[in-house]
């Protein structure tokens, strides 16, 4: 059994990785969401345990102390983390996991796994962008505009990205991160496992 892959995703808030990742996760077999941690206060219809795990500022930090997190950034005001057993489980129990993380983030993990794949979303403009924040009500127009400045520090590190996935139409953007996932699984020789006598 080969160890599990883990496709890191990062994009602007708007790019609308989260509906993208949990998307995928329904349609491709052997791929879990990582659920991580936040001091960020759940928004309606968000689940403990499911889209992450809400903590409280000094759980966060104890987590920190004893090096509970495989990476952790402070992203628009909150602390958020990877959990390091949620990796550690799922890689060697050969599932592939699936990361939403920011740039920060990536940055400090990249070179901690051997089997990372490192996947950039983003819609092709910067209007798009500014026009999903304002329609998704999710943010006053303060916090709107701390997630456009900091979308453009984001933006800054995209070529160091393995793949960049345009999502103006999120057919085609699912299409493409189906097909990213199926490549770098071939690439490891899952196809393997279903030839025989070799
Ligand atoms: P939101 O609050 O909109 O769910 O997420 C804000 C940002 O935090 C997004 O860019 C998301 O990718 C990032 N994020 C979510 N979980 C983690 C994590 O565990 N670590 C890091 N570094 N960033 C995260």
């Amino acid at each position: 059994m080969r160890e599990g892959i883990l496709f890191i995703i990062s994009g602007p808030s708007g790019s609308g990785k989260t509906t993208l990742t949990k998307r995928v996760i329904e349609t491709v077999d052997n791929l879990k969401f990582l659920v991580s941690c936040t001091t960020r206060p759940p928004r309606l219809g968000e689940l403990d345990g499911v889209d992450y795990r809400f903590i409280s500022e000094n759980e966060f930090q104890e987590m920190v102390k004893n090096e509970r997190f495989a990476e952790w950034a402070q992203v628009h005001g909150h602390h958020y983390g990877t959990p390091v057993e949620e990796i550690e489980r799922a890689r060697s129990s050969g599932v592939d996991l699936l990361l939403d993380i920011d740039t920060q983030g990536a940055r400090n993990i990249r070179g901690r796994y051997s089997s990372s794949v490192y996947i950039f979303i983003t819609p092709s403009s910067l209007n798009v962008l500014r026009e999903r924040l304002i329609k998704r009500h999710d943010e006053g127009t303060l916090e709107i505009a701390r997630r456009i400045e900091d979308s453009r520090k984001e933006m800054d590190e995209i070529n160091s990205y393995d793949y960049i996935i345009i999502n103006d139409t999120i057919h085609e953007a699912l299409d493409r991160l189906k097909a990213v996932i199926v490549a770098e699984r071939c690439k490891r020789e899952m196809v393997l496992k279903s030839l025989k006598g070799f």
